[in-house]
């Protein structure tokens, strides 16, 4: 069986590992980047971790898969009636099944100066900016801000946040800065910090927040930003450095190619009870409408379901119907804390902290080898350069 498959995330890759046990089958991953990027650890990365927990070389996962081909190229157009991909590079792709896993992009909802001043941490380009900023304020300025500003009190707010204090706090050690005394702000929209998490849930770690020194402001709504100035519910703040962890949007290719498929109020796209889109044409993870989409369990969930079912059809066995599966979800609040919430199941403090810890082991090894699974994990004790990630040139 030949499959094609667009996206080297967590969808894409696990897809490719499941359909590639089978020597018979022939996989074709094209991803627009050259590594796999594990998103949990990105705000590690982006408070003075290594890199190595962040990204891994698609090369890598697949050394010894000698029946998948990965191709790095950005897929731009889909044609239906001829089976064909075109990408940036003008190179045209042939599929015959296709399982497109593309991902979110950064949105920001339209919102004034966000996308000139705010910094992201989605990808090592901007986790090179904002640490490129503030290696620039500090070390060639001498200067540091009075306010950093998170927005978004969401997973990604909530662990940038608690890690941020502390990772300033080493920087100004690192380049000899007078102490001074530091204000992390994070902001969100809604009423509580988490607020897809239980309201008690919300409160303890809001506390655990304040606890690290991080100010916590809800039911505020940012509304423009200026080289040194953030507008929120009407009131300016005074800061340099604003992280924008608050929005996401589907892949823009869907709307590119939006004659073919049929979009959510969310703007995920319609799957029917295999993940099918369209004839032939999967779409899983973040892209596809399905009840716990944007969680990496829930793309590893949808890959793992798709290369089966594809396995099923080609012995002539009948597909199984998708069932979506409830993810457990573990936030860490800064060192050796975490919330943890899976159905009725709440445990916060250092079993949480410990659940996260194993949750990362799995996640690395869902793609790597035990060996090189270990090493990546292990690698998120290290800290590195405050500068940027080495590695992280080579993206294009
Ligand atoms: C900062 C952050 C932290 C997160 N933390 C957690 C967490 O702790 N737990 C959790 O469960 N989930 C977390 N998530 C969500 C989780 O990472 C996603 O749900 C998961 O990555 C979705 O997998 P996917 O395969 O659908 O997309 P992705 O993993 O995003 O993969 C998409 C892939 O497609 C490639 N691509 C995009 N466009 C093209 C194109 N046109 N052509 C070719 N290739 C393309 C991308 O480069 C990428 O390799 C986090 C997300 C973010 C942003």
């Amino acid at each position: 069986m030949k499959v094609t498959i667009v996206g080297g995330g967590f969808g894409g890759v696990k897809a490719a590992l499941e359909l590639a046990k089978n020597q018979k089958n022939h996989v074709t991953l094209i991803s627009d980047k050259p590594d796999f990027q594990y998103y949990p650890a990105l705000y590690g990365t982006a408070t003075g971790r290594s890199h190595l927990q962040s990204w891994v070389p698609l090369g890598k996962i697949f050394a010894d898969r000698p029946n998948v081909d990965v191709i790095i190229d950005a897929v731009i157009k889909i044609d239906p009636a001829t089976k064909t991909l075109t990408a940036s590079s003008n190179r045209t792709y042939k599929y015959n099944l296709l399982i497109m896993a593309l991902g979110t992009v950064t949105t920001y909802f339209g919102i004034k100066g966000l996308d000139t001043y705010a910094y992201g941490i989605k990808s090592a380009e901007e986790i090179r900016d904002l640490k490129q900023h503030l290696y620039h304020a500090m070390f060639e300025e001498r200067s540091m801000e009075k306010q950093y500003v998170i927005v978004g009190a969401g997973p990604t707010g909530v662990e940038l946040a608690s890690a941020m204090k502390a990772y300033i706090e080493r920087l100004r050690v690192d380049y000899r800065l007078p102490k001074k005394n530091v204000r992390i702000t994070l902001i969100e929209a809604a009423p509580r910090v988490l607020p897809r998490m239980t309201e008690a849930t919300s409160r303890k770690v809001e506390r655990r927040l304040n606890k690290l020194g991080v100010h916590v402001m809800t039911n505020q709504k940012v509304e423009e930003q200026t080289a040194d100035t953030l507008v929120v519910s009407g009131k300016p703040i005074k800061s340099h450095t604003v992280i924008w962890t608050s929005g996401v949007a589907n892949s823009p290719f869907y709307q590119a190619n939006a004659e073919h498929f049929v979009f959510a109020k969310n703007g995920k796209i319609v799957v029917d009870e295999h993940l099918r889109a369209l004839k032939d044409v999967h779409v899983i993870g973040d892209n596809a409408f399905t009840p716990y989409s944007g969680l990496a369990q829930t793309a590893l969930h949808d890959a793992i379901f798709v290369a089966h079912n594809l396995e099923r059809k080609q012995v002539g066995k009948k597909r199984k119907l998708y069932s979506a599966k409830l993810p457990p979800v573990v936030v860490p609040v800064g060192e050796n804390w975490a919330v943890f919430e899976w159905h009725k199941l709440r445990l916060s403090g250092w079993t949480a902290a410990l659940l996260r810890t194993l949750a990362d082991m799995i996640g690395y090894s869902d793609i790597l080898p035990l060996g090189q699974a270990l090493g990546v994990w292990r690698a998120q004790k290290v800290k590195e350069d405050d500068y940027f990630p080495p590695t992280v040139n080579k993206i294009p």
